[in-house]
């Protein structure tokens, strides 16, 4: 075992950790702050990894910024649910508004890998309408991306992470088979199939990022259930075993434990660099342009800590609209108990999967959802009993004695941009000496409609599957998006179509925050998808001498 990883910066001297060999490092070149590097990426996860990974691999000067941890999961991750809270962004950050956000584990992750390091793997495409959701469907915004270009960019992103996927997908156009063979499912993905088989939907093996058979130095997943704390065996096929190895052996340079606290910006509205907090001190990178990916919440913060006496709202900001149009995603449940014994823990948490998502529904509400079986850890389970139940005591104990027996269904459903859920920055300060956020949201009418229809249609498939004691979450959700959405012009986006900065040219965002709405599925494949697409226009507009490297 290494050094703490949480404590001493591991991509240092010339080196970086081989996260499939215990003990081992591979090269990594490093370049010094006052080197003008062609990009600097902050954020390394389902955006930041595969941007770096690309533009390393295109040959240009990139390095990385992560404030996380370098992890080695086949050494710092145990199968222990309360020591892996290490991954979580657990920083301070301040809730407000009718349906204030739980914070931590529920969205964020800090290491390099981002959020997908302790992600559920789960791996869908948005469905073409989704990306024009106004002119098509009435609500929300259209995307400025054709849903074509972006389903290309899903077949590449969907081989790059060796989805294992069932052999045709219900619902959508016709797309090509999945890398791997689906999973086996569980037992409790099995209960989700017969409740959906009684209500006459669809339903299919979920595809995910951890492997049906083995791949390079990475074995095929041992079903131990441990995905969303860290996978230790290198299964799963997060950003830190896939995109980010590639990143390095083409050249790029990634700094762990490295929090970025400003973007700098000169007299001619260029990004020249970024400052960043490393090893107990300040330092500056100097850049060509500067990418940010710190995902819905760390991403508008930054640009709004960056301003100037120009630009006194935050970078990118002259629409006023940055930090706005922050969405989650409703993530209610019914949980019940089955008579047979399901062992729901043992496999990737949700195994099957059915997409509700009926046009012709009468349905009173814009958008729509899936639904996917559950299987959480027995601290999670406690904690989802004694908060969504008010058990506690002996009572606790006594509903834990049937966890081998418990079953779930939750949503992962589509809520409505609003330009009142926003960040904005708060009067306290972190332990970098940065403003934290305050982060604002409320349900709207739409949203609890859909939470509604989910939570009745989820209950009666599960009591159609023979499931007793049904219960209701009704206060979850995940998910982040929004607050630097993408658009059509500068009065109405904070980003272009290329995630290019309207305001300020040499500067790109590539993360969950362009996304103009959030979709009925999990967004994470939509982000890497779109980071491949960004890569490829950042080359084509250099090519066309419109970006200065
Ligand atoms: C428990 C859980 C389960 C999930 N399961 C799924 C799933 O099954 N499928 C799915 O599609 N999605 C899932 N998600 C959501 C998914 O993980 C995120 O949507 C996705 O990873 C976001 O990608 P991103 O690139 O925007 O940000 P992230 O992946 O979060 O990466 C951002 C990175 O930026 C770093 N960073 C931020 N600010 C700074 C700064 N100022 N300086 C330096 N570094 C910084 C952070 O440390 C972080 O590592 C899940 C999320 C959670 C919390
Ligand atoms: S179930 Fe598979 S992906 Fe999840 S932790 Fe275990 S081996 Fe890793």
């Amino acid at each position: 075992m290494s050094a703490d990883p949480m404590a001493t910066p591991r991509g240092i001297n010339g080196q970086a950790p081989d996260v499939f060999h215990r003990g081992r490092w591979i090269p990594m070149q490093c370049h010094r702050d006052t080197d003008e590097v062609d990009f600097v990426v902050v954020g390394t996860g389902a955006g930041g990894g595969p941007l770096i990974a690309r533009l390393a691999e295109m040959g240009y000067s990139v390095v990385g910024f992560d404030a996380g941890a370098w992890f080695r999961p086949l050494e710092d991750f145990a199968s222990d649910e309360t020591s892996q809270s290490q991954l979580f962004w657990t920083d301070n950050r301040l809730v407000t508004g009718d349906n204030p956000i739980a914070m931590g584990k529920n969205n964020s992750g800090k290491a390099v890998g981002g959020s997908t390091v302790h992600y559920a793997m789960v791996s869908l495409r948005f469905r073409p309408d989704w990306f024009l959701s106004r002119t098509k469907l009435g609500y929300g915004a259209d995307w400025p991306v054709d849903w074509r270009e972006m389903w290309r960019y899903y077949d590449i992103a969907e081989r790059d992470l060796a989805i294992s996927g069932p052999l045709t997908y219900p619902w959508g156009p016709r797309r090509p088979r999945y890398p791997y063979r689906a999973h086996e499912i569980n037992a409790a993905g099995e209960v989700l199939a017969r409740g959906a088989e009684a209500m006459g939907y669809d339903w299919v093996e979920t595809p995910l990022a951890t492997l049906s058979a083995p791949r390079h130095h990475a074995p095929s997943c041992v079903y131990r259930g441990f995905c969303r704390v860290g996978c230790s065996t290198n299964a799963k096929q997060s950003q830190l075993v896939t995109y980010i190895p590639r990143a390095v052996k083409a050249g790029a340079e990634i700094r762990d434990l490295a929090m970025v606290g400003r973007v700098e910006v000169d007299a001619r509205d260029r990004a020249t660099g970024v400052h960043y907090f490393r090893n107990g001190s300040w330092h500056f990178q100097r850049a060509k342009n500067v990418i940010v990916a710190g995902y819905a919440i760390e991403t508008p913060r930054l640009l709004l800590n960056s301003a100037t006496p120009r630009f006194p709202d935050g970078l990118s900001n002259s629409s006023g609209l940055l930090g706005r149009y922050l969405m989650v995603q409703s993530n209610q449940a019914v949980f019940g108990v089955s008579d047979e014994m399901i062992r729901w823990n043992k496999g990737p948490p949700s195994m099957t999967i059915t997409e509700h998502w009926n046009y012709d529904d009468k349905k009173d509400f814009f958008g729509g959802y899936c639904w996917m079986s559950q299987g959480p850890l027995p601290v999670e389970w406690s904690g989802a009993l004694s908060s969504g139940r008010n058990l506690w005591g002996q009572a606790l104990r006594d509903e834990m004695s049937r966890y081998n027996h418990q079953v779930g269904l939750k949503m992962v459903g589509e809520m409505l941009p609003s330009l009142d859920n926003l960040v904005t920055l708060s009067a306290e300060r972190d332990q970098y000496g940065l403003p934290v956020p305050l982060i604002s949201y409320s349900w709207l009418e739409n949203d609890k409609r859909m939470i509604a229809h989910a939570l009745d249609k989820m209950q009666q498939s599960l009591e159609s599957a023979g499931i007793a004691d049904c219960w209701r979450q009704e206060n979850d959700t995940n998910h982040l998006a929004g607050t630097a959405r993408m658009g059509f012009s500068q009065q109405d986006s904070v980003v272009d179509a290329d995630c290019r900065s309207w305001d300020i040219r040499n500067l790109w965002v590539c993360d969950g925050s362009v996304f103009p709405t959030t979709g009925g599925v999990n967004p994470s494949l939509t982000i890497t998808a779109l980071a491949l697409r960004t890569a490829d226009r950042i080359q084509t507009l250099h090519r066309q001498g419109q970006v200065t490297i």
